[in-house]
């Protein structure tokens, strides 16, 4: 590995940053995206449920449900609707089309889908007790028998069942105390079983599926979206990063120390100023070396966008970033991305204020550049060693006029307890409540920070969170 203190890249230099003044920053981003996009993409999905049950409501006359087994076989069947309507809208959610990722962000996608997949997980199940307890009804069968009966009489069904069980093993695996007890790659492998429950759960929509089985606009127009996801599914995770890997081709130029256990690394690349990207965007990047190939890892650009260079800066917490310390010049690197909502673009205010704990401040630092002059930023860190970027953030302190506080100590030292309260903070930063307020760090800092704006009145909208959960 090789070791500087602080690399001037800014210059397209290698040397230390001893004096010479770099380049200026980039001009500051224009705020251009408010939640329109996102309010747009929630009210297409709101009609697309209700047109998901559509199908059941043509289908049926009106004072056929007479009696309990009509009404449950009903119940079933909309169920089964909603069920294929919520598993399309999952699978697109993970697509990683880029217009999602943009509208959207990768961080909120990921909570949706979170989110969604227990309704999802609840249709699924009441669709499948609906319908064995509503035909069993009508043909005088326990739902057990009449489990056996489909499974053995429609070869579908053995699919769709199948469907289900896997369904219920990706949601328990989903469970917070369960997905943190597995290791991050076998509940990740689990997951991709999704995709397994969109191919088995197809066939039985339309041979069992009494609104989907005649040939006709609906079962077309079913189809349709089906192709649709799928058609997303091939751009978002193939041929969109095949397209931006090939273009960029990017290699590990250096690997730098920034303290005793986190590193940056500096990729370079070609036509690196056609990248769309924005400081506190993050890529999911696959350094293609032995050890590392088969495993890819989110993290934040950790300078805004120059043409010349991309960074990233990776703090040590497991055996994958801990191999990335040893990375050598040359490697060549995949990337997907960019994605996230969390850039100085996604604004609402003129001025920000930034509150960053330990690594936290890797986003926060690139958008640091492009944010507009007056932002102000509090960074917390339990010892000075563990405060990172410290010349590169007090010469954005100087080019972009931007007050910085560094706070450190543990949470219940004096110092860091004053400026986390509500007295404290607004006697920093008097106008708080008019600034858009970013916050980066681990889940206690934020949430404790959080709550604290929400209690000075910082309004919902203007606070936005960089979590590095996905
Ligand atoms: C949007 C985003 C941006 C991030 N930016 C940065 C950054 O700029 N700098 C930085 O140091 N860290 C960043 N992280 C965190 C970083 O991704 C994890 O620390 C890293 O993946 C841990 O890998 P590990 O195998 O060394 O550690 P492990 O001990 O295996 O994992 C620690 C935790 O990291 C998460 N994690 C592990 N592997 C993955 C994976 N493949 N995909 C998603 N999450 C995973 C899990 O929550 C896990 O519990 C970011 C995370 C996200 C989601």
């Amino acid at each position: 590995m090789t070791h500087h203190a602080y690399a001037d890249r800014r210059s397209g230099s290698r040397t230390h940053a001893d004096g010479r003044p770099p380049a200026p920053p980039p001009l500051p981003v224009a705020a251009r995206r408010g939640p329109a996009g996102r309010r747009l993409l929630t009210g297409l999905f709101l009609v697309g449920l209700v047109a998901s049950v559509l199908p059941w409501w043509l289908d049926t006359p009106a004072g056929s449900l007479t009696d309990a087994t009509a009404t449950t076989t009903a119940a079933g069947q909309i169920t089964g609707l909603l069920a294929g309507y919520l598993l399309l809208v999952q699978v697109l959610m993970m697509s990683r089309l880029p217009v999602l990722e943009r509208v959207v962000g990768g961080e909120r996608i990921a909570a949706w889908h979170r989110d969604l997949g227990v309704t999802l997980l609840v249709a699924v199940l009441a669709h499948t007790a609906f319908i064995l307890v509503g035909y069993g009804g009508l043909t005088g069968r326990s739902p057990w028998d009449q489990a056996g009966v489909m499974l053995r009489e429609y070869q579908d069904l053995v699919s769709a069942f199948a469907a289900a069980g896997l369904l219920v093993l990706v949601g328990l695996t989903s469970v917070r105390a369960v997905r943190r007890a597995l290791p991050y790659e076998l509940w990740h492998a689990t997951h991709l079983a999704g995709y397994a429950v969109l191919l088995l759960g197809f066939a039985h929509q339309f041979s069992n599926g009494t609104q989907l089985f005649r040939p006709g606009p609906v079962r077309t127009g079913w189809i349709v979206c089906y192709g649709l996801v799928v058609a997303a599914l091939v751009w978002g995770r193939l041929v969109g990063p095949l397209t931006v890997n090939l273009r960029h081709r990017l290699r590990v130029a250096d690997v730098v120390a920034e303290s005793p256990d986190t590193v940056s690394i500096y990729l370079t690349g070609v036509r690196l100023d056609r990248l769309a990207l924005l400081g506190g965007q993050f890529f999911r990047w696959r350094f293609l070396t032995r050890g590392c190939w088969w495993q890819s890892h989110p993290f934040s650009v950790s300078a805004a966008a120059n043409g010349r260079w991309l960074r990233l800066t990776v703090k040590v917490v497991g055996a994958y970033t801990g191999d990335l310390r040893d990375l050598e010049p040359g490697v060549r690197v995949w990337a997907v991305g960019p994605s996230g909502t969390f850039t100085a673009a996604h604004r609402v205010r003129d001025r920000a204020l930034l509150i960053a704990g330990g690594s936290g401040i890797t986003p926060l630092r690139a958008m640091l550049e492009e944010l507009p002059p007056g932002a102000a930023l509090i960074y917390r860190a339990r010892t000075p060693a563990d405060v990172l970027l410290h010349r590169e953030l007090d010469w954005l302190a100087q080019a972009r006029g931007v007050r910085i506080w560094y706070v450190v100590g543990s949470r219940n030292d004096p110092g860091p307890r004053q400026v986390m309260s509500p007295d404290g903070l607004r006697r920093l930063v008097p106008d708080v409540a008019r600034r858009d307020v970013y916050l980066c760090g681990p889940p206690g800092l934020v949430e404790q920070s959080r709550r604290l704006l929400r209690r000075i009145g910082v309004p919902r909208r203007q606070i936005h969170v960089g979590t590095f959960e996905l």
